[in-house]
Order: structure tokens, then C-alpha cells, then sequence
């Protein structure tokens, strides 16, 4: 089953978010199976954003994504990986579409909320970056025939 990795940025965290960001993932069908609040560190964050290293926003961004608790998050699902970018919204919360996470409670670039793997190499690397195996738990919602035919 696919898995995509999520975080909830400091920005999201601070704003009292992260419930009304998880039952939006919830209600739409996908299973949650790693969760933790985290102080990311700059190693990681940098690691993270290794592909915008050259970017005129990556000491910036790095900064931020340490600058507070941030929530890494595993889901699972079929179609999870894009389905995911596509609750998320568009990058800049100003185009992204009303009715997405980026489109409902942003209004700038560099504060849009949560992050979400693109694709499916980034997403198993993000994964590994973020999480063991032991912290993450494969288990069958028992409501899955009434998500899924
Ligand atoms: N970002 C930024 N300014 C920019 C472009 C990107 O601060 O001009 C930040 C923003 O937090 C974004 C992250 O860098 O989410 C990674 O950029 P990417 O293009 O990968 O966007 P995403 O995949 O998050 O939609
Ligand atoms: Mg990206």
C-alpha cells in the first residue's frame, strides 16, 4: 500500500492546527500509521530541503522549519502520495485553491503550513529520513470496505 510522509510546519503547529489538518486526512479515508511532534534539527532540515540547497529561500526556510515543533506524519492509502499534494494545495497559499490546507489558512509562500512528498522516491526517502521502522504500525482500519470497493 502507498505511503506518503506529511509535517505540519511550526507555522501550523502554533497556529492550533494540527487537529483540523489531521481530520481532514482522516475524513477523507487514509490511514494514519506514524505521528510524532518533533524539534527538527538543523541537520535534518537541511537535509530535508537538501534538493533547494542552491535556492535564495533555503537559509531561511531551514531556519523556520527549526524555529519550532513541527508534526511528522506517515499515511497510507491508495493514490496517497498525490492525493495528499492535492489536499495540501498549490506552494503559494495566494494561488493555492480554496477548499485545500494552503488555500483555507495561508497567505504566504514561506508560511504554508505543512509539507507533503511529491512523489514516489521522494516520499520513501522523506520516510526514511523521518521515521524508523519500529515507529511506524501497519494496521487494517476496520471500516476499511466502507472507504474502499
Ligand atoms: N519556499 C519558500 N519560498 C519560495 C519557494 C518555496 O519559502 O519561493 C518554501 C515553502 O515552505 C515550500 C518549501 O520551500 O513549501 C519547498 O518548496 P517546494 O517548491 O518544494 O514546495 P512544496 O513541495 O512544499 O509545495
Ligand atoms: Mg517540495
Amino acid at each position: 500500500m502507498e505511503r506518503t510522509f506529511l509535517a505540519i510546519k511550526p507555522d501550523g503547529v502554533q497556529r492550533k492546527l494540527v487537529g483540523e489538518i489531521i481530520r481532514r486526512f482522516e475524513a477523507k479515508g487514509f490511514t494514519l500509521v506514524g505521528l510524532k511532534l518533533m524539534s527538527v534539527s538543523k541537520a535534518l532540515a537541511e537535509e530535508h530541503y537538501g534538493v533547494h540547497k542552491e535556492r535564495p529561500f533555503f537559509p531561511g526556510l531551514v531556519e523556520f522549519i527549526t524555529s519550532g515543533p513541527v508534526v511528522a506524519m506517515v499515511w497510507e492509502g491508495e493514490g496517497v502520495i498525490a492525493a495528499a499534494r492535492k489536499l495540501i494545495g498549490a506552494t503559494n497559499p495566494l494561488n493555492a485553491e480554496p477548499g485545500t490546507i494552503r488555500g483555507d489558512f495561508g497567505a504566504n509562500i514561506g508560511r504554508n503550513i505543512i509539507h507533503g512528498s511529491d512523489a514516489p522516491e521522494t516520499a520513501q526517502t522523506e520516510i526514511a529520513l523521518w521515521f524508523t521502522e519500529e515507529e511506524l504500525v501497519s494496521w487494517q482500519p476496520t471500516l476499511m470496505s466502507w472507504i474502499h470497493e
